[in-house]
């Protein structure tokens, strides 16, 4: 009775975990990332304090612990979710930072431990072995973590090829398979931590499988309901992606990031100049799709001299900032002149190009702001299609942007759909 009343706990801490963090997860267009992040983090630390010291029993005689069932697991497929919808460059942040933060949390308590104490009443005070074990186990755990990250990831991209389209199916295949890797290798520092036996190993594991079975489908509804793509991406090259995830790629992809216009917080022409050759040249040399879209306000200077320069300078951040949440995030974004903008996005292709030109579009002529509104002209290129190299497709893209001005303004036009404005983009009303 009480081993059913535990699974039916644990399924209730694996749901609030999961829609709770979801939640956040899918908030990121409007309220960062950051908030998601921190959160994990705060969570880590209870899931190591429950894998060290609160274990519950299950039917069959299974003993198993929220921490590792619920929580790690959780945390893995969520990562995983991470890098589905946006990609390596995002997702190696917070593991870098776990594990950062578990060094230094291990630091921190072998300088405390020499500081002369206060005492307090009978039986308050630190227990340093306690904290020392919680360290030892953090960095361990997050060591491995790091490591089931990237198998992770890098296992998912290796079932496209089993199961296609068959989310459910590749989220399961993964997370079931790293996290039999990940239970014997936490159960080898645990057991040398505190003693652990075989059978925490052994149940530890079957939670884990029903975990994964639970957030495999959790996660295939999110997917599919609640955060659905912005058309197909490419998939990336393994070996591409294990080089983000490493840090190995171009540092100069880095730098480029710091280059930032004062106005509007994009990137500026400078960086577009430093980054957007080289995102082309790399696309077009791996054979993965890139797309180029060229927006210009419509009538700036009669919004202008309507509402004067400050309300000027006002709506060219407004328009940036739509650019900004409506883009993907690992789509970049530059001014490019006074009132025109450059969205360089990785791995779309044409037609999810023009969706994602639709939406910026759309979010722009909805906007009211500095006292009125605004629309946008788009004009998309993309490589391989249209151009090879980053010149060309520049031009391709300026010309369609022509188009659109001929056409009316605030229109997208891209490869062989010149004058639509009907397209919907999916998913993210
Ligand atoms: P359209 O593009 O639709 O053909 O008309 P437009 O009026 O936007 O024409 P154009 O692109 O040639 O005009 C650009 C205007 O943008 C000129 C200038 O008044 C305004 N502009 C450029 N940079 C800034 C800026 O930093 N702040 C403000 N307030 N206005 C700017
Ligand atoms: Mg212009
Ligand atoms: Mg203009």
């Amino acid at each position: 009775m009480a081993e059913i009343q535990n699974v039916l706990l644990l399924a209730g801490d694996a749901l609030l975990y999961f829609v709770a963090l979801a939640t956040l997860l899918r908030a990121r267009d409007r309220i960062g990332l950051g908030p998601f992040f921190c959160a994990l983090g705060v969570l880590h630390f209870l899931e190591t304090y429950l894998a060290s010291i609160f274990y519950v029993t299950l039917p069959l005689g299974i003993v198993a612990s929220p921490g590792s069932t619920v929580l790690f697991a959780g945390k893995l497929m969520l990562l995983l979710l991470l890098y589905i919808r946006e990609d390596a460059v995002i997702v190696r942040q917070p593991i870098y930072g776990l594990l950062f933060g578990n060094v230094l949390v291990f630091a921190l308590g072998f300088i405390l431990r020499h500081h002369s104490v206060l005492p307090l009443a009978e039986g308050r005070s630190a227990d340093f072995v306690f904290l020392d074990e919680m360290g030892g186990l953090m960095v361990w755990g997050t060591a491995i973590l790091f490591l089931d990250c990237i198998v992770i990831i890098l296992f998912y991209e290796r079932t496209r090829a089993w199961f296609g389209g068959h989310v459910f199916a590749r989220l399961l295949l993964s997370g079931a398979a790293v996290l039999t890797f990940d239970q014997v290798a936490f159960f080898t520092g645990l057991s040398f931590l505190t003693g652990a036996g075989l059978p925490v190993l052994i149940g530890g594991w079957i939670a884990k499988m029903g975990a994964v079975a639970l957030y495999a489908a959790l996660g295939t509804l999110y997917l599919t309901r609640y955060d659905r793509p912005l058309g197909r991406r490419a998939a990336p090259r393994i070996r591409d992606v294990l080089d983000t995830l490493t840090y190995r790629e171009r540092y100069e992809n880095l730098l480029a990031r710091t280059g930032c216009d004062a106005l509007t917080g994009t990137l500026d022409r400078h960086s577009l100049e430093a980054y957007g050759r080289r995102a082309v040249d790399s696309a077009a040399a791996a054979g993965r799709p890139l797309s180029l879209l060229l927006i210009d306000l419509d009538h700036f200077k009669e919004f202008n001299d309507r509402h004067g320069h400050s309300a000027g300078d006002r709506m060219l951040k407004q328009v940036a900032h739509e650019i900004m949440t409506a883009t993907r995030m690992s789509d970049f974004t530059y001014r490019f002149g006074g009132e025109e903008f450059v969205v360089i996005a990785d791995g779309l292709e044409s037609e999810a190009a023009f969706e994602l030109a639709e939406a910026v579009r759309a979010a722009v002529a909805a906007t009211r702001a500095a006292g009125g509104t605004i629309t946008v002209s788009i004009g998309i290129a993309s490589c391989p299609r249209d151009a090879a190299g980053y010149d060309a497709l520049f031009e391709v893209a300026d010309r369609r942007l022509y188009e659109s001005k001929m056409g009316g303004r605030n229109r997208v036009v891209g490869a062989s759909m010149a004058f639509a404005v009907t397209a919907v983009r999916p998913g993210r009303a």
